[in-house]
């Protein structure tokens, strides 16, 4: 056996007994390249899902219902600055129709996205006032767990939606590297950002973290994300692979392919095994599916229904009008790596669980 296959299996080992490791080792595995050495991770990280949640897997429908922005992220092709991008905003009724069409469809969660929409961040807290009213008849309609991502909402706003037990807030820093956020979200303040999701966490409110990768990080800096997303206590952890996007200041970068994506999901499954990893079908589609679920997560995202005209983020369109964003099209993909959807109840479970910290684990409720 080579010393690096020896240092590998040592840190995965430890790892797996959840002993600490150190920022440095989760880097080195971050690094890895080897395909015998990748092999040996995403195994262990598949291991360590399954002593979690088995072979069950949640699903979540995306509903991404304002387009318009007033920010400009370098990275976003939903950027104020974006002229050329066809913009919607979604009615109260559009917005409850496709969600429960997902419902119907067997989704667990709907996803409730929008950019920072002028037309109710600019009034300023009475903005947010129809929003509001919006999340409280959707969730009396379909009732399902919902997340919200609307940006970084008011405290006011988020005390509102936590007295109404709206399961999850999440709001993505994309980097923990302040100078490397500087370029991706200029104009947003890092540590509001930061504020916001503490907020919602103090709330009792469950909390999303999203990074990207192949936006110019260093692996200390993916290090550095998954240190502060332990230590933050996130419940589910999110990394995407950044797709240029045409009409913004990283349209010509370099695109990077899925393979560091799935080594960041397995490495997060091994340092935080208990929380939530989504395989986004918003990067690859259907086709990456496989990939992101080999690679320990346990969560399938942006499943869109198709003829809603509604979006992706990564991408404005892809898989969703040929319906290849669906329950129905990733059920054989879960089947092939083993994996099953989790029954309703028991995403409740988990979720309710996780919200008390004092409650059992997902395996406990007889998962
Ligand atoms: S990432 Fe979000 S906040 Fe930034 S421009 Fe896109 S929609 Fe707006």
């Amino acid at each position: 056996m080579s010393q690096a296959f020896h240092d590998l299996t040592g840190i995965v080992n430890r790892l797996e007994k959840n002993h600490p490791v150190k920022k440095e080792e989760i880097e080195y595995l971050l690094g890895l390249s080897d395909p015998r050495e990748m092999d040996l991770l995403f195994r262990a990280a598949r291991r360590a899902r399954s002593g979690y949640f088995g072979p069950k897997i949640f699903l979540y429908g995306f509903l991404y219902f304002s387009t318009y922005c007033r920010n400009d992220c370098a990275f976003c092709q939903y950027r104020k600055s974006n002229q050329a991008l066809p913009r919607y905003r979604k009615t109260e009724s559009e917005i409850i129709n496709a969600a429960k069409e997902m419902a119907g469809a067997g989704v667990h969660l709907v996803d409730l996205t929008m950019g920072e929409d002028p037309g109710v961040y600019s009034p300023g807290e009475s903005g947010f006032g129809p929003l509001v009213r919006m999340i409280q008849s959707l969730e009396n309609e379909i009732r399902l767990p919902l997340m919200i991502s609307p940006g970084v909402l008011p405290d006011t706003v988020l005390e509102e939606l936590a007295r109404e037990r709206i399961t999850w807030y999440a709001c993505y820093q994309e980097t923990h590297n302040f100078s490397l956020y500087k370029t991706l979200r200029p104009g947003q303040e890092f540590e509001k950002r930061l504020a916001a999701k503490q907020k919602a966490k103090d709330l009792g409110m469950l909390i999303e973290e999203g990074i990207l990768t192949g936006v110019g990080e260093s692996l200390e800096d993916l290090a550095d994300s998954i240190v502060w997303m332990k230590e933050f206590g996130v419940d589910q952890a999110r990394v995407m692979t950044f797709v240029p996007q045409a009409n913004t200041p990283m349209a010509h970068t370099v695109a990077q392919d899925h393979v560091k994506e799935c080594i960041i999901i397995a490495v997060m499954r091994l340092v935080m095994p208990e929380i939530l990893i989504p395989a986004s079908l918003d990067v690859d589609g259907l086709s990456g599916l496989q990939a992101r679920l080999d690679a320990g997560a346990n969560v399938v995202t942006s499943i869109v229904p198709p003829q809603k005209g509604l979006a992706g983020v990564a991408h404005h369109s892809l898989d969703i009008e040929d319906s290849r964003r669906t329950v129905d099209q990733l059920l054989p993909v879960l089947k092939t790596c083993g994996l099953e959807p989790a029954l309703p109840e028991e995403y409740r479970a988990w979720t309710a669980a996780r919200m008390d910290r004092t409650g059992p684990s997902f395996q406990q409720k007889g998962a």
